[in-house]
């Protein structure tokens, strides 16, 4: 691969993602969600690249986008590559869009190449959830999890998911064949880190060896409401300084256990007026680690301390469990070949856990699966200052094109063609 030629492939990469972004619902701004008329023209447009590659495309009947590239003997088995289509409102042009560009990169580079497998592109059609307030439909689908209850969920105007899978052109009866055949070996998801940790550690890129999983609750400290300009300080039983000290408390447990990240994000205090001492005071916790006993015992301990410090100040709390998700590993062999990839590329390999859900956390129920991260310029995403440099996009192409080779020659990733 010559430099000028794979500087001039980034270039490309970068140019379909900001043309991608321009197919969106809002005329100021990209906002394209799951089955909105702007995917049909987003579902064209890679179409339309794909010409040259002589791929099979189709639109499965959850509305992902899926062409195969074939191998070089029939009945080989089938790598999947790819990413999610659909955005967040006010959205950049790199979140999920990057990963399916760079599938039909890897294809091109390949120059009519037949590899031992054949490669499946694959856009999904909902990973973000905006829609309907349920995320990863696409990948869902595959599989076989996008039930009778998903399908009859309703978005803000309405309109069900099986109407909308009808009203895209698609036969919601055909869900069936859009799951995962037997011969498809794994799953490989190129995406922006999202996040600061590549960019502080200078490089461009790493092998994602875990998801996080996730634990929501939502606490309420309960105190009592009284004048702020009568009641001493001694004889206060209030609720929002209660939350406070519990606040900083989850802060300092996190910062405390390495690779905990907790947060409060939302408070909400009642009456909520200046001049009264709040007597309730509701609060969201957010707990993640790629270890799950760690994240419950961190969990359970932030619990315990709520109860303590609302019993110290004459308070009372409850808490209801939101979600309680489990972590997701990756493949080990897939993330050691991807590491194997990027020192070939001539970069620093580094391993790191997603702090954010991907598809190919749903994906990993079924195959091997396994995801690249390319440094996020500022940690910035949803949001339309999100970037992704030339330089590293050029370094996820060669990266992907010495994966490709390993995996075509590793008689290890041919044992799991047998595994269904
Ligand atoms: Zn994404």
């Amino acid at each position: 691969m010559q430099t000028t030629e794979l500087t001039t492939r980034a270039e490309g990469v970068i140019g379909r993602c900001q043309r991608l972004a321009s197919f969106s619902e809002d005329s100021d701004s990209t906002r394209r969600t799951f089955l909105s008329p702007p995917m049909h023209a987003c579902h064209q447009e890679i179409a339309r690249w794909m010409e040259p590659l002589d791929a099979q495309v189709r639109i499965d009947a959850a509305g992902n986008f899926r062409a195969v590239y074939p191998a070089a003997q029939p009945n080989a088995p089938r790598l999947l590559i790819g990413s999610h289509l659909d955005t967040v409102p006010n959205a950049g042009a790199y979140d999920g869009v990057l990963g399916v560009v760079l599938a039909v990169a890897l294809l091109e580079e390949l120059r009519g190449r037949r590899l031992a497998f054949a490669i499946e592109v694959i856009g999904f059609s909902e990973e973000e959830g905006v829609r309907f307030g349920a995320p990863f439909i696409g990948s869902r689908a595959l599989v076989g999890r996008l039930d009778h209850e998903l399908l009859g969920a309703f978005d803000k105007r309405g309109i069900s998911v099986q109407k909308a899978i009808e009203s895209f052109g698609l036969n919601p009866a055909d869900i069936s064949q859009a799951a995962l055949d037997k011969d498809v070996v794994g799953y490989l998801e190129f995406h922006i880190e999202q996040g600061p940790v590549l960019e502080t550690l200078n490089l461009p890129l790493a092998a994602v060896e875990a998801i996080a999983g996730q634990s929501r609750l939502e606490f309420t400290f309960l105190g009592h409401a009284n004048h702020a300009g009568t009641t001493p300080m001694h004889l206060r039983r209030d609720a929002i300084a209660g939350a406070a000290e519990w606040i900083v408390t989850v802060e300092r447990v996190a910062q405390e256990l390495s690779g905990l990240v907790a947060t409060v994000g939302k408070i909400e205090a009642e009456p909520g007026a200046t001049n009264v001492i709040a007597s309730e005071a509701k609060l969201s916790l957010d707990v993640r680690h790629s270890s799950d006993e760690i994240r419950s015992r961190a969990t359970n301990s932030l619990i315990h301390q709520a109860r303590e410090i609302a019993a110290r100040r004459g308070l009372s709390v409850r808490e209801s469990t939101k979600l309680n998700q489990r972590a997701v590993a990756m493949d080990p062999f897939l993330v050691g070949e991807i590491e194997r990839a990027i020192v070939k590329t001539g970069c620093t390999p580094h391993r790191m856990v997603s702090g954010a859900g991907h598809d190919a956390m749903i994906l990993a129920e079924k195959v091997p699966s396994a995801m690249i991260f390319l440094r996020s310029p500022g940690g910035i995403s949803h949001d339309p200052a999100e970037s992704v440099s030339q330089e590293d996009v050029e370094k996820a192409i060669a990266c992907g094109m010495h994966l490709l080779d390993q995996l075509a020659s590793s008689p290890e990733f041919y044992k799991r063609t047998n595994r269904a």
